[in-house]
């Protein structure tokens, strides 16, 4: 065959390919046309995972009439003007081709008005041709809707994953948007159902909490100055965000979330150097909850490394790698973990414990020196009682009896140490021995986490189902069947042989074994509960989250007596746990009080 220069909409296609991936890719780049045209409020719809239509709306600048056609062109761009432009793009947007990319393979409608024109414009194209063109009326701002994609592309439309796949991807994708954009208000609806919507108030933490929840965030540490309105300083480089405290991590690095100047990246370097500020302080296989937003001068950063703008290139990636890493180790090592806040006691002149708070210097619920043999009689004495005379007990007497090792200071990030169960007091606390150190358990609390680790972990191997001897029919209310309905699947995959019997009736044949004796509504109720709030949170965190609320339910609650067996099981169990300091909502399970404080209360020292 001769050579040939292919036809424009034949290499509009095939550039077309590198652009557009999936549906999550469109949104992708109508979300940053929206955000570089100055919106503030930017709404998402989307059908069918995006197959059907994809429809972003801002209230942007808009495109003046003249220019509309030009838009939809292969290289046109009103971001960029010449290749020095390059060396510093302040936009998310440059290369010029995304929506005659988009329009190439797929039917795309824009409705835009630009302030002071007094009617709009509307333009069709459909395969990258331009089938109308009309003015109409119009708000200020531009709407782009994209139905069919891949209408002429039929290998990539079979490519296409499942409806899930791509809406969990499109989540995931405004959810990030929202935390680097906190000002604009940003919503999202899946098949007219509202999936997210952001506050758009300007402040991180508020859209933290409609990506994350409460829970978790409650959970994260201000890394720099996350709140700052200001500018970062001209030839700076600055990092801010919020990052989770040790207790919180999950099982991938999918929740670090890096932005480079506004920019969401996936750059292995960048999540590494926060994955590296844990060293030690999460178990290998777990990661953190992290959101970055990394500022520097726009000429440090090569945006243009690949057509999808999601990779960059550092001039000096030591600089910003440390700067990351050592921001976010600073954040871990001067807040006060939540695991130690309120697991600080004070014993007061009056016999009760106060909690000291999250004010409390951190590092004061390690006992000094945790072997001091003065002070573990002194511990011992407690359970004894007053007849024994702490000073006459040999060094040796009761930390001796205890394994080498269990000595060292327990570490207020980690695993527990071995704890010696004393009883149980309000029927809901267990009063325990540490090493230099007297613990109250909250035994539900401590439950919770128990069920929680155990559940997650049998999840990776498959959740063991225990039948129930007679299937059980429970009705939900109507809104919350639809959502129950819509998640059988994951909920079979979490061990539940539940099926859908008709109208908001649901049959429940077995429920996780490790839940025990859990009534199969409450069971049910609990795992409805996160999907009512609405939303589709980022990848696999739903999942969590329904595992977290049943573990509740299913937990010993507080004013259940205990035989000491089931406490010192509940203990070990507690034990075992990766993060035992808290129970799956951020709770402390335990308060701690070093011997060394003791001693204090009583005039020892
Ligand atoms: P790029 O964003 O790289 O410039 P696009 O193909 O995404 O390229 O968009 C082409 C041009 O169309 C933009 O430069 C901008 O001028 C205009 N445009 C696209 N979307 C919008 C929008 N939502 N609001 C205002 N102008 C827009
Ligand atoms: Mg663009």
């Amino acid at each position: 065959m001769p050579i040939r220069v292919l036809p424009e909409t034949v290499a509009a296609q095939i550039a077309a390919g590198e652009v557009v991936e999936r549906p999550a890719s469109v949104v992708k780049e109508l979300l940053e046309n929206a955000l570089d045209a100055g919106a503030t409020t930017v709404s998402v719809e989307v059908r069918e995972g995006g197959r059907r239509l994809i429809r972003v709306a801002d209230d942007g600048c808009g495109i003046p009439a003249g220019e509309v056609a030009l838009a939809f062109h292969r290289y046109s761009t009103s971001k960029l003007t010449s290749a020095t432009d390059l060396e510093a793009v302040l936009t998310l947007g440059f290369r010029g081709e995304a929506l005659a990319s988009i329009a190439s393979v797929a039917q795309v409608t824009l409705v835009t008005r630009v302030q002071g024109e007094t009617a709009g414009s509307q333009l069709r194209v459909e395969g990258g041709q331009i089938t109308s063109q009309e003015s109409v009326g119009a708000p200020q701002g531009t709407m782009v809707g994209v139905e069919n994609l891949f209408f002429n592309v039929p290998a990539r439309r079979k490519f296409l994953r499942s409806v899930g796949t791509e809406k969990r991807h499109i989540t995931a994708l405004v959810t990030r948007y929202a935390m680097a954009y906190p000002a604009v208000r940003l919503r999202l609806t899946h098949d007219g159902r509202m999936a997210f919507r952001s506050p758009g108030t300007g402040k991180l933490k508020d859209a933290l909490m409609e990506v994350y929840g409460l829970e978790t965030v409650r959970q994260m540490l201000a890394v720099g100055e996350p709140e700052s309105q200001e500018a970062a300083p001209s030839g700076a480089l600055r990092v801010r965000g919020y990052t989770g405290a040790p207790g919180l991590s999950r099982a991938n690095r999918s929740q670090i979330t890096i932005f480079v100047n506004g920019r969401w990246v996936q750059d292995r370097g960048l999540t590494y150097a926060v994955i590296q500020a844990y060293h030690t302080l999460l178990m290998t296989g777990r990661y953190p909850v992290s959101v970055i937003l990394l500022d520097l001068p726009p000429s440090e950063v090569d945006v243009n490394v690949h057509p999808t703008k999601a990779e960059i290139r550092l001039r000096d990636r030591e600089a910003a790698f440390g700067a990351v890493q050592r921001a976010v180790r600073r954040a871990l090592v001067d807040s006060a973990p939540l695991q130690t806040v309120a697991a600080v006691g004070a014993w007061t002149a009056g016999g009760g414990w106060t909690a000291a708070g999250a004010d409390a210097p951190a590092g004061a619920s390690t006992p000094g020196a945790g072997g001091e043999p003065g002070l573990h009689t002194a511990l011992a004495s407690l359970q004894h009682g007053p007849r024994f005379q702490p000073e006459l007990e040999l060094p040796g007497g009761t930390a001796g009896q205890r394994p080498a090792g269990a000595l060292e200071s327990p570490d207020s990030q980690g695993r527990l140490p071995i704890l010696r169960i004393v009883g149980q007091i309000g029927a809901a606390y267990i009063v325990a021995e540490g090493p230099g150190e007297l613990v109250l358990v909250d035994q539900h609390a401590a439950h919770e986490r128990v069920l929680y680790e155990q559940y997650l972990d049998q999840r990776e191997k498959g959740v063991p189902t225990q039948g129930l001897l007679q299937a059980m029919p429970v009705e939900l209310s109507p809104d919350r069947a639809g959502l129950l309905e819509e998640h059988l699947p994951v909920l079979a995959e979490l061990g539940f042989q539940v099926e859908h019997f008709g109208g908001a009736t649901f049959v429940v044949r077995g429920l996780p074994a490790l839940l025990g004796e859990i009534n199969p509504s409450a069971a049910l109720e609990a795992v409805t509960d996160d999907l009512e709030v609405g939303k589709q949170p980022l990848e696999g965190t739903i999942e969590e989250r329904m595992i977290a609320r049943v573990c509740k339910t299913a937990a010993v609650k507080a004013g259940q007596v205990l035989t000491l067996q089931e406490m010192s099981a509940l203990v070990r169990e507690l034990e075992a746990c990766e993060s035992p300091h808290t129970c799956p909502h951020g709770r402390p399970t335990m308060i701690r009080m070093p011997a060394v404080e003791l001693a204090k209360q009583f005039e020892r020292t």
